[in-house]
């Protein structure tokens, strides 16, 4: 795990619009936001990605993460939103500390932009990933 801006900005050694702060979660304003209320919450655990984010944060978020979501519709009067969460550089990460956005979808059609091509699921390769993926399961 290495320091990104993200841990400077946990620490208050770069300056952000803070909306929320707890023992494990900070949550602030993106800087270059998709829509007004683009917010990030980011668990104060350094880890990269949400595969190797501990149980401890990832509850913590899960706790956090809804509650923000309430308060920036409520904020920003949208009724509709986003939460996109980048894991690796061909995903579209590019700062390597886990963070969710949460990107409000405004009335003229500001915010997140989705290019899904959806393909069909087979399902005879369906249920052969499916048991690969349950097997792969930890706890
Ligand atoms: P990613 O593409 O990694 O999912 O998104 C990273 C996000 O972090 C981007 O939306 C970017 O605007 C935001 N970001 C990067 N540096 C800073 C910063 O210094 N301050 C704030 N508030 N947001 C940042």
């Amino acid at each position: 795990m290495s320091d990104t801006i993200f841990t400077k900005i946990i620490a208050g050694d770069i300056p952000s619009h803070k909306v929320y702060e707890d023992d494990k979660v900070f949550a602030f304003l993106d800087i270059n936001p998709l829509s007004p209320g683009h917010t990030l919450v980011i668990p104060k655990e350094p880890a990269k990605t949400l595969d190797v984010l501990s149980d401890e944060s990832s509850a913590a978020i899960g706790r956090a993460l809804p509650r923000i979501a309430r308060a920036v519709m409520a904020a920003t009067g949208t009724d509709q939103y986003n939460i996109l969460q980048n894991n690796g550089p061909r995903a579209h990460q590019a700062v390597f500390h886990v963070h969710f956005h949460i990107i409000p979808k405004t009335d003229g059609g500001s915010g997140l932009g989705v290019g899904w091509k959806p393909g069909n699921l087979d399902s005879v390769e369906g249920s052969a990933l499916a048991l690969r993926i349950a097997e792969a399961i930890t706890n």
